[in-house]
């Protein structure tokens, strides 16, 4: 039972107000002990999780309806780094308060996403205590199709989605409201993601930074990479606000942005050329993978060798 101290809503009438939504595409939705799915023959199951805090990954009295679109973005771009289609998700989530009108503003905001991307809530768990949002996804992949870390080959072109920094930019100028938009309610690349299949050899989307997450996919691939620093892709407002520390700060180890980094033979270049303009969404090719240990080699215009900057890690001091 959740205790608003106000309004009393108990945790079942707040369950079936906001999140007991149809489900059609599940066997069985929110109400029983378990939903149960049924993914299409020939299809692996991919299943991610996030757990968003506040005061750790959003701050407090942070927009509730963009929470709601955070917080599945999130997974969301999980599946479309693996070449997953999102089918299912279950939310369990802690509120302090039974308060209705958040409950209102996040639900808008996490269906709203939800369907555009055919995805449907199948159960949940909730409970009072300090503000935290889990959500597990679940998306089908054909068997076998799945874009890994671990399939980048020296020679690959190493690509890049959208926009780096932008997210990290908000942080620093909260007035610039593409930034913002881009910090508090990303697109997750779904449909490339899709794409991709067949296509890119290694996938990984950008949470924590672009050197950082390009590390992991360099680790499980055992190699190396040459980035060109110039070619990552940027906001055309950095060219204005002429802080270069702080736009390669942002750029190479902002985290937060969703796009997805991939790797694909050079042979794909042509596909992956139309295929951008196909998606409306800007693909950069910024370097090559290389034989070697995994390290980011960054070089600047002049080809000169560049220092990259550390991501995110929740656990470094
Ligand atoms: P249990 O006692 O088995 O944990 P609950 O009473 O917590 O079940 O939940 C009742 C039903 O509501 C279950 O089907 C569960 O999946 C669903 N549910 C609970 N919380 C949520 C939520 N936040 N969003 C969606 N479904 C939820
Ligand atoms: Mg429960």
């Amino acid at each position: 039972m959740l205790d608003s101290g106000v309004a009393v809503l108990s945790e079942f009438e707040l369950i079936a107000r906001y999140f007991d939504r149809p489900a059609p595409s599940a066997a069985l939705g929110v109400g029983d002990d378990a939903a149960l799915v049924c993914p299409r023959a020939g299809a692996q199951l991919a299943v991610s999780t996030d757990l968003l805090l506040e005061g750790r990954h959003f701050r407090a009295g942070a927009d509730p309806r963009k929470l709601g679109h955070k917080s599945l973005a999130v997974n969301l771009s999980d599946m479309a780094a693996m070449g997953a289609t999102p089918r299912w998700a279950t939310l369990a989530i802690a509120l302090p308060a039974a308060d209705e009108a958040w409950l209102a503003a996040f639900a808008d905001g996490l269906f709203a996403l939800a369907g555009r991307y055919g995805t449907e809530l199948i159960g949940g768990d909730t409970s009072c205590g300090p503000l935290a949002i889990c959500i597990t996804i679940l998306g089908e992949v054909p068997s076998g199709g799945a874009l890994l870390r671990s399939g980048a080959h020296p020679g690959d072109d190493i690509w890049v989605s959208g926009e780096l920094g932008s997210a990290a930019l908000a942080l620093a100028h909260p007035g610039i409201a593409a930034a913002a938009q881009r910090l508090d309610q990303p697109e997750p690349r779904v449909a490339l993601g899709e794409k991709l299949r067949g296509v890119a050899s290694a996938a990984i989307d950008v949470s924590d930074g672009f050197a950082q997450d390009l590390g992991h996919i360099l680790e499980r691939s055992r190699c190396g990479a040459r980035v060109d620093y110039d070619r990552l892709p940027r906001a055309a407002v950095w060219a204005q606000l002429r802080d270069p520390i702080l736009e390669r700060r942002c750029v190479l180890g902002g985290g937060d942005d969703y796009e997805l980094v991939f790797t694909a033979p050079q042979e794909a270049r042509g596909a992956l050329e139309t295929l951008a303009p196909d998606l409306g969404l800007a693909l950069a090719r910024v370097g090559s993978i290389v034989r070697g240990d995994a390290t980011l080699a960054l070089h600047d215009a002049a080809g000169r060798p560049m220092i990259a900057e550390h991501g995110f890690d929740h656990f470094a001091r």
